[in-house]
């Protein structure tokens, strides 16, 4: 891992793509409008950026229509298209400094978790991925003797992806790249908070010798863009990931325009559950990662946390210790282990919730209000709120920072209750060394991912994605390859 002033040296050298990639190059939005991407650590611009609307969606539509009707990747031979995604994979490789610092200064997160996590597991994503191209078979159905029934995996056409800011890099590659895997074209608006590394990455697809039109990146500010690619009657599959509220819009979208099939990974407040027979120590560093990681910015996150009343006390001076772990500081840094918040407004988000969960009666015992001081970044202190419950606005809804609500529980049917008892079913942790528990517990979770004696480990292979107000389907693994074909069937009488 390079040095501190390494990096620092390295983010002087950086030049941004602010512009729109649509049909292979960049170009500005029609409108001529752009708007600040700012590094959150230091309030600084470092581009201004395309604010796309709907003549850009529009243009990148058309383009992704048209190459996708002229089968230049839809129907390129499956080995010749597994071989520019794995090119392209090389070359993110190549440029992995590069990568991991476009996330780290557009969003603040640490540099060591892009090293370690956000590039890797990208690159990864597109490997695996693109092995799966020719790997997949159809089917052909037991119909009997005088017929055959062909089943097969066709492209839906094109494909509109819509990501968040929080693991800029790493969300839009569980998107693009099985949509592109599976023969189609896609038109990708990253959040306005974060859209450098996507647009990097769609200069290095083209020069991995994917065709003009096949990947189209039309950054916008705050709804125009996303809405009109939601609204667009061209686009056949729209695939998020963002708030539940935004999800929500999407589904409306679609209904109005062309019913076009919407996959959203959205929201959550995720559970976790420790009992009196978990190794204290271990539980205790899972649930400070678990909340602290990435600044609490993840979907994932146990902002939630039921400890089993005859071991609270042991077990809150195990957090106190791990949380203190944490620390804000220099994203660029590689010793930091939580940077900024991604702009203002997330940062008086996290300050609001902790108000309220003071003045609702939850006892602050590590970290509090942030202390803001203009230019010098959007720095939040990690947080543990004690004597919490349920019925707390902060434990209800999701903050998305580094807040934890501390709350306990007498028996098992309780802490699965508790757990269970909130609108979204993203992850869920618990810990324990009792295996029949292990077992029972995690049946009983209403939760699309349960990790045992874990947090947010996953893996390629592994689905990842939620259930309830957390949304529908999944990224990664073959499942997230369904998100984007069409079965169809061709019956023979012979
Ligand atoms: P957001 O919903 O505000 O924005 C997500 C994307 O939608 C952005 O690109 C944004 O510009 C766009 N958008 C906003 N309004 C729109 C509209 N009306 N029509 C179309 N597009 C619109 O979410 P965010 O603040 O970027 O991200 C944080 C949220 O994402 C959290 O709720 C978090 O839990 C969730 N998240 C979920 C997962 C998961 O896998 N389930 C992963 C990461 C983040």
């Amino acid at each position: 891992m390079k040095s501190y002033s390494e990096w620092q040296a390295q983010s002087e050298t950086l030049t941004f793509h602010g512009q729109a990639y649509i049909n292979g190059q960049f170009q500005p939005a029609v409108s001529g409008e752009t708007f600040p991407s700012i590094n959150p650590a230091t309030e600084k611009l470092l581009t201004n950026v395309a604010s796309c609307d709907a003549a850009d969606v529009d243009l990148a539509v058309d383009c992704a229509r048209e190459v996708f009707k002229s089968g230049a990747w839809s129907e390129m031979h499956p080995r010749q298209r597994k071989q520019i995604m794995q090119k392209w994979a090389d070359l993110i490789e190549l440029h992995k400094d590069e990568f991991a610092l476009l996330d780290t200064l557009d969003m603040g997160k640490s540099i060591s978790e892009m090293v370690n996590i956000d590039v890797p597991d990208a690159i990864d994503c597109f490997r695996w991925t693109a092995e799966c191209i020719d790997k997949v078979y159809g089917e052909i159905a037991p119909t009997g003797e005088d017929t055959l029934a062909m089943i097969s995996h066709e492209p839906v056409g094109v494909v509109g992806a819509i990501t968040p800011w929080n693991y800029p890099l790493l969300m839009v590659s569980w998107k693009i790249a099985p949509a592109l895997a599976a023969g189609n074209s896609v038109i990708l608006k990253p959040s306005e908070k974060s859209p450098l590394s996507a647009l990097r990455l769609a200069e290095l697809a083209s020069e991995a010798g994917m065709p003009d039109g096949v990947l189209n990146v039309v950054p916008g500010f705050g709804h125009t863009a996303g809405k009109a690619l939601a609204l667009h009657m061209d686009v056949n599959v729209l695939a998020f990931t963002g708030s539940t509220r935004v999800a929500g819009m999407l589904m409306e979208y679609a209904g109005q325009s062309n019913m076009k099939r919407v996959w959203l990974e959205a929201g959550g407040k995720s559970p976790n559950l420790v009992f009196a027979d978990a190794d204290i120590k271990k539980a205790a560093a899972g649930a400070a990662s678990a909340i602290f990681a990435n600044q609490g910015e993840v979907c994932i996150a146990c902002s939630r946390l039921y400890v089993e009343k005859s071991i609270k006390e042991e077990f809150m001076a195990a957090l106190v210790e791990e949380a203190s772990r944490f620390q804000a500081g220099d994203p660029l840094d590689p010793k930091t282990t939580m940077g900024p918040m991604v702009d203002g407004s997330q940062l008086a988000t996290v300050e609001r919730y902790i108000r309220s969960a003071q003045d609702e009666g939850g006892h602050v015992v590590v970290g509090g209000v942030p202390e803001y001081k203009e230019g010098k970044g959007y720095f939040a202190k990690p947080t543990i709120v004690d004597n919490a419950h349920n019925g707390m606005t902060f434990v209800k809804e999701e903050i998305f920072g580094p807040v934890l609500a501390v709350c306990e529980f007498e028996t098992e049917e309780e802490a699965i209750a508790l757990a269970n008892d909130s609108i979204y079913g993203l992850g869920a942790a618990l810990w324990t060394q009792n295996l029949s528990r292990a077992h029972r517990v995690s049946r009983k979770l209403e939760s699309g991912m349960v990790w045992v004696n874990t947090w947010g480990e996953g893996d390629t292979t592994v689905p990842f994605g939620g259930v309830k107000a957390s949304g529908n389907g999944r990224d990664k693994s073959l499942h997230a390859l369904e998100k984007y074909i069409d079965i169809k069937n061709v019956l023979i009488r012979l």
